[in-house]
């Protein structure tokens, strides 16, 4: 059972399009607008059976760590001594107060994506305020490919008494991945199975850092992201962006019009 849990939502994980970089600053800002926003997630009077703030905080370590694949792996290295630096960062020093991970399961399963994405952008809106940090007034729309862990080819996976004459789809581990194409820096088309992620970057003192990021299906055209992009930026407080920066394959008459508008 709890490994279905955990199986189940990592496709979907991989969409939220967390960056390693917010963990520049995740440290930097008060996330205590975590705990009132999952407040009228538990039960009337009732408390979280762990801080929140230390299950959102596990969460982003695991979005943001591309090598840790389940909850049970992300606890399993939270709990190796050599890893203070992580336990420090999700709030718990001490070796036995490393949540499990039924309890970053039940937590994902109360937490929304639009919550996520809430949280992520309470914290960016207070990142905007640090001195002498993000400068978002020339900001730039860029695309990489994100590799998806997809174990292998395209079969069927359904429990169909007779697979070979079913009419089922044959389909990826990871249902939602799909055949990309990369350009390499030779020039050449590369084939490769995940999503691109579009990500809004931002220059800073140290140079350009990620703002955040939306992931989505490699056959999404490009003119079809920036108005999505566009957005969410409104939806970050004190965010003032003067000029957006992006290559010619965003823009498209009618959307470019929708956008600056
Ligand atoms: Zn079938």
């Amino acid at each position: 059972m709890d490994l279905q849990l955990e199986l189940l939502p990592y496709h979907y994980y991989n969409t939220l399009g967390f960056d390693a970089e917010l963990i520049d600053y995740i440290d930097h800002v008060d996330d205590s607008s975590v705990l009132k926003k999952t407040a009228p997630l538990y039960k009337k009077g009732g408390r979280p059976p762990i801080d929140p703030r230390v299950c959102f905080r596990m969460h982003y370590l695991y979005f943001t760590r591309p090598e840790i694949s389940s909850f049970r792996e992300l606890v399993r290295q939270l709990r190796e001594p050599k890893n203070q630096a992580w336990r420090n960062l999700i709030g718990a020093p001490n070796l036995d107060k490393v949540p499990s991970h039924s309890c970053l399961s039940n937590f994902r399963s109360k937490v929304n994506t639009e919550l996520f994405y809430a949280i992520l952008f309470d914290l960016i809106a207070q990142a905007l305020q640090l001195k002498d940090f993000l400068s978002p007034m020339l900001t730039g729309i860029d695309s990489r490919p994100v590799w998806a862990n997809v174990n292998g080819y395209k079969h069927k996976r359904c429990s169909c008494p007779d697979q070979n004459t079913c009419e089922c789809v044959k389909t990826f581990s990871d249902p939602d991945a799909t055949i990309g194409v990369q350009r390499t820096r030779a020039n050449q088309n590369k084939f490769f199975i995940g999503y691109r992620k579009h990500s809004i970057i931002c220059p800073s003192p140290k140079g350009p850092i990620v703002l955040f990021s939306i992931i989505l299906p490699n056959d999404t055209a490009n003119v079809k992201v920036m108005l999505p992009l566009v957005e969410l930026m409104t939806q970050i407080d004190g965010l003032k962006v003067d000029y957006l920066v992006a290559d010619l394959g965003y823009f498209d008459a009618d959307d470019q019009k929708e956008a600056l508008l």
